[in-house]
């Protein structure tokens, strides 16, 4: 059977990222949190804009100050004030001084500010106490980005830090790459939505929730196509439904080899090209890939849908898109850097046991204790049929096939449930 590792390079490497000319819309800065910068930005203005001084204090010529010392103090005439905002009229003379506050424009003829802690004030005339630095407290015009330059690169995530440069560079409107479009229904006679009474034999079909919510997390469009029968039938004019509207449809349920298990029956049927039938993994064997090359999407995409038939059992359907899903949606979202899953390692609080012959993932939570992260097993069954522990799960711990144990304390791979490096 197939290793997780390979399975993640086949399904990696069957999804191209959307076009960065017709894939992307513009939006305005306010709702561009989370979304994925398709041009690169440069800004027409310089960082700082104008020198300006690091401190409140005085702005003088360093010609002037170069021997000064609290035994010999140089005594220099203040012309002008110049506050925050203020654009200074005068150019400083030998023997002049401007009072400066932070962030204010140094004047003409000024090269070097010293700070006020280092200054005695005699009405119009000040002491300087020290000798600065040439320079000192000068933050010098374009010193942290030059005009015309790349400001920020195409293929990244926005978030505050990012806003706030685009703000400051004048940009209220950007373009970003459209959210990935990713079709979600549940299979299965045994489902019942929410809001049914629940009849003995039946549950209700939580799954198209976690979906969703996945999906919106990782920045895509969750299209929510409902509950699908176990009848051929319904599932092929759902799956038709799904791979013409969506960049990426995920199914959960029927792809075991039970007898109501028609998913990979249908898409043979349809003539999508089956990358993945089982990966060898707990939970989540049975896992589905496929592709369409034959369908026509309305929506522009660079490529056919990717299908996806997860497991019907919740944690499964967890595992598995965390470990395959989640990069595919990433990378098709224009993150530049993929999306690849990263691991950690970490030291396990609990005793993990796997049977060694799959790869094993442990759903719980890394705890910060004393600056240290930890991995603590959820508590209660960790058989894939529950979901109840499945709360408040971050983090998956991995035994690759053949480790049966890790002992308390021992270190263990841990699969974070967000890709920090593009993620905040
Ligand atoms: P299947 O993969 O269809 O054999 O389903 C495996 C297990 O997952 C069964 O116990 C199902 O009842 C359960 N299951 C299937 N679909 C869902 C769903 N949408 N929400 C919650 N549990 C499900
Ligand atoms: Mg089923």
């Amino acid at each position: 059977m197939l290793s997780v590792r390979d399975a993640a390079d086949i399904i990696f490497n069957l999804v191209q990222p959307l076009d960065p000319q017709q894939d992307t819309e513009v939006v305005d800065l306010f709702a561009a949190n989370g979304r994925i910068l398709a041009t690169p930005v440069t800004s027409p203005l310089d960082f700082p804009h104008w020198d300006n001084s690091a401190m409140d204090g005085y702005a003088v010529r360093y010609e002037d100050v170069h021997n000064a010392s609290t035994e010999q103090p140089v005594n220099l005439e203040i012309v002008e004030e110049i506050p925050a905002g203020y654009q200074p009229k005068l150019t400083l003379q030998p023997g002049q001084a401007a009072r400066i506050f932070t962030g204010a424009v140094i004047p003409q003829g000024a090269d070097t500010v010293v700070m006020q802690e280092m200054t005695h004030r005699e009405d119009h005339r000040v002491l300087i106490l020290t000798t600065p630095q040439l320079g000192e407290f000068v933050r010098r015009k374009a010193s942290y980005y030059q005009a015309g330059t790349q400001l920020l690169p195409a293929g990244i995530k926005l978030t505050a830090a990012e806003i706030a440069v685009l703000a400051a560079s004048q940009c209220p409107q950007i373009r970003v790459y459209r959210r990935p479009r990713v079709a979600i229904f549940s299979t299965g006679d045994e489902l019942v939505t929410v809001n049914q009474p629940l009849q003995p034999g039946q549950i209700v079909d939580s799954n198209q929730y976690a979906l969703a919510a996945l999906v919106q997390q990782n920045g895509a469009e969750a299209i929510l196509l409902g509950i699908v029968k176990d009848n051929p039938e319904a599932l092929q004019q759902t799956i038709k439904q799904a791979i013409t509207n969506a960049d990426i449809v995920i199914s959960s349920g029927g792809v075991s080899v039970g007898d109501y298990d028609y998913v990979d029956k249908i898409l043979d049927g349809l003539g999508a090209k089956i990358h993945i039938r089982a990966v060898a993994m707990r939970p989540g064997k049975p896992l589905t890939v496929a592709t369409f090359s034959n369908f026509y999407s309305p929506v522009p995409s660079p490529q056919s849908p990717i299908y996806f038939g997860l497991p019907g059992n919740p944690a499964a359907v967890l595992v598995t898109f965390w470990r395959f899903v989640q990069p595919v949606i990433q990378k098709l979202g224009g993150i530049a850097e993929g999306g690849k899953p990263e691991f950690m390692k970490v030291r396990s609080r609990d005793e993990l046991r796997s049977d060694g012959k799959r790869e094993t993932y442990i759903w719980g939570r890394l705890h910060l204790i004393d600056g240290v992260y930890e991995f603590h097993k959820a508590g209660g069954s960790h058989s894939s049929g529950n979901l109840i522990n499945l709360a408040q799960t971050n983090a998956l711990a991995v035994l690759p096939v053949d480790t049966t144990l890790i002992p308390p304390g021992e270190k263990v791979d841990i699969l974070l449930s967000q890709v920090m490096s593009h993620t905040t």
